[in-house]
């Protein structure tokens, strides 16, 4: 006998999905009308205009794709890239690596900028490669590296791939909504982002934004985008055409009354008090962490606030830890990946998730776990130092 699902009740401290908001959660649900019905038009540009503010840009190719991040990144390179041309790929993680496998299927030829896991990409690196491959058209980073919790610096990047007459490309899908992000000013050239991680949407949609340099680009193809669904010149007709707007495929309606709400909220919050608002949760469970014992593993100045990379005590089993947070708390972090698996956790504080409450509880809770596992950490600390982070 087969029921209902019920989810359970958890706290979503991981990397993404985090915790959704009970307005995003309302806005699913109301009742589904046609996607080509005037209301849904009426929708559709103010989620574009919405998505323009917010990402601080004015391109018109501004629009969410219908399918998560990874569809996003796959627009991205699908669309600008053609085969034998020629990518700079920055990769300090898991999604950079994602990037140069995108390339290769589409033809490409990458040269990589690599650095260590957990570091920020080296710009002096990405300079020297710019100077010593003419050829390349394209240079692509990920800004924030969810799989380690490092911020690269996006804008010196871009400014060099401008300055060489390439496109910059960026993964924008974990710091849009929590560290600062501004396309237009940092001439950014292509940019996806999503939604379920510091939107604090549902996931499965991803906004993406392209400047009149990568439109142009895509104009000039030689030859058509080899996928028929990410094809933008035919999106285009579809989010772009108004009253007149031709069928393309169905929009998935609630996740855009979803999106659309889950923008709002943060409008109405503005960007800029969103991004400090993560930088005060980050200080206070970083604080909280610190005292107990821990450390987080990226260095100071490349930590991402919505993303921490903490390290495991030694001796101490950390899949252990997850599954008891997991049961007793209902509380979820994330696992380190690659060669840090088994090494670090990995604890979001993205959007809706990053706040007093939730850094107190996630604090209370690992301590409770480990010393209950005997690993050494100080007991009793990490909340008081918390709390004198917000104390001021
Ligand atoms: C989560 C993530 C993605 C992929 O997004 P999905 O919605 O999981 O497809 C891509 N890049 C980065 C940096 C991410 O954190």
């Amino acid at each position: 006998m087969t029921n209902t699902f019920h989810p359970p009740q958890r706290t979503l401290m991981g990397p993404g999905p985090s915790d959704v908001s009970p307005r995003v959660l309302s806005a699913l649900s109301r009742p589904t009308i046609g996607h080509l019905d005037p209301a849904f038009i009426g929708l559709m540009d103010e989620i574009k205009s919405l998505l323009q503010d917010l990402l601080f840009t004015s391109n018109p190719l501004t629009l969410p794709v219908s399918a998560p991040g990874s569809a996003g990144m796959e627009t991205v390179f699908a669309n600008l890239i053609e085969p034998g041309e020629t990518v700079i790929i920055c990769q300090n993680g898991v999604f950079g690596g994602r990037m140069k496998e995108n390339v290769e299927r589409m033809g490409g030829v990458c040269v990589a900028v690599e650095e260590e896991w957990g570091k920020a990409v080296d710009t002096a690196q990405v300079a020297e490669a710019l100077a010593a491959h003419p050829e390349a058209i394209a240079v692509a980073v990920v800004h924030a590296e969810t799989s380690t919790g490092a911020c690269s610096d996006v804008k010196e990047i871009a400014r060099l791939a401008r300055q060489h007459g390439c496109l910059s490309i960026v993964d924008a899908v974990t710091s849009f909504g929590g560290v600062e992000l501004r396309v237009d000013d940092w001439q950014i050239d292509a940019l996806y982002t999503g939604t379920q991680k510091c939107l604090s949407c549902v996931p499965g949609l991803s906004p993406v934004t392209f400047s009149s340099r990568a439109v142009e680009k895509i104009r000039e193809r030689r030859r058509p985008v080899q996928s028929w669904f990410l094809d933008l010149n035919l999106v285009m007709a579809y989010w772009e055409g108004g009253v007149q707007r031709s069928y393309h495929h169905t929009a998935p309606v609630n996740s855009l009354y979803a999106l659309h709400e889950a923008l709002l909220i943060l409008q109405e919050e503005g960007p800029e008090k969103a991004w400090q608002r993560h930088a005060l949760h980050h200080g206070a469970l970083l604080a909280g962490l610190e005292a107990m014992g821990l450390s987080l593993a990226v260095a100071p100045a490349a930590r991402l606030p919505q993303l921490n990379m903490v390290r495991v005590p030694e001796g101490i089993d950390e899949a252990v830890v997850r599954k008891l947070l997991l049961d007793d708390w209902q509380l979820e972090i994330g696992a380190g990946l690659g060669s840090l698996a088994g090494r670090v956790w990995r604890v979001g504080l993205m959007g809706h998730a990053c706040n007093r409450r939730n850094v107190l509880y996630c604090l209370a809770a690992l301590e409770s776990v480990l010393v209950a596992m005997d690993s050494g950490i100080h007991a009793g600390r990490a909340i008081p130092a918390a709390r004198a982070v917000y104390e001021g």
